[in-house]
């Protein structure tokens, strides 16, 4: 999948706007609503911390070519800090598999200034802001995935998208659509692997890395890293 119309040389500043319109938009008003909540009421473990509490933009690797897709910030973890999967059970379950890929140089992902890198990937969300019960509603996405589009632009050439859960994967074949592509159906299951199109990027699904999936054993840490190495195989 290659991005048409980027003037390369203007992409810091391409990526700076597309950063300021995601932080400041307030197009959903159940999640402004909600988002703004839990940075007011805050969990009692960190109720002496500044919540973020806005929409958080994409963060990593801004070459690709893995973008990872999730489901929408935590209410405790990136709403709390402001970067993907930063603070919560998630993102410690996410990012110690990373590391252990090769695509992070760090297992943890605790706050925004914890230097994390992250190498050849770059993860977004099919919904920007904290949804109440971590369910954005339909439209809610359908508004949101705008800006996943321009990431998408701006990243050039994306070789394999990684659906972290049901929601992620409907979203991103959604986007696809909407941008013209013929894609088949597809059906969601953990490991599978889709070839979506000429030109197109491979997806590969995954059970999404929540508490609930992982300490149920629903998701298993063996489970996990067969994600990454089969994300390997396309990068050659
Ligand atoms: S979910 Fe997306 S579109 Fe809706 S308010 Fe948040 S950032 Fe804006």
């Amino acid at each position: 999948m290659k991005s048409g119309c980027v003037d390369r040389a203007d992409l810091p500043r391409q990526w700076d706007e597309l950063e300021k319109s995601i932080v400041a938009c307030r197009r959903c008003p159940r999640l402004v609503a909600w988002r703004e909540q839990v940075a007011r009421e805050r969990r009692r473990a960190y109720r002496d911390i500044s919540y973020w509490g806005k929409p958080v933009p994409g963060f990593g690797d801004r070459h690709g070519p893995v973008l990872v897709v999730g489901l929408a910030p935590g209410a405790h973890g990136a709403n709390r800090t402001g970067r993907m999967f930063t603070g919560d059970g998630s993102g410690e379950f996410l990012y110690k598999a990373l590391y252990q890929a090769g695509y992070a140089n760090q297992p943890d992902s605790s706050h925004l200034d914890d230097g994390l890198i992250l190498n050849q990937m770059f993860i977004t969300a099919v919904c920007r802001c904290a949804p109440p019960r971590n369910k954005p509603k339909s439209e809610e996405i359908s508004n949101c995935l705008p800006f996943m589009a321009e990431e998408i632009r701006l990243i050039g050439e994306i070789k394999v998208i990684v659906a972290l859960g049901k929601i992620a994967f409907d979203g991103s074949l959604m986007l696809l659509r909407q941008q013209g592509h013929n894609i088949g159906r597809h059906s969601f299951g953990h490991a599978r692997v889709f070839k979506l199109g000429e030109d197109l990027p491979w997806m590969v699904a995954s059970y999404h890395p929540s508490r609930q999936n992982t300490q149920t054993g629903r998701l298993t840490k063996d489970m996990f890293a067969e994600i990454w190495e089969l994300v390997k195989q396309f990068l050659c």
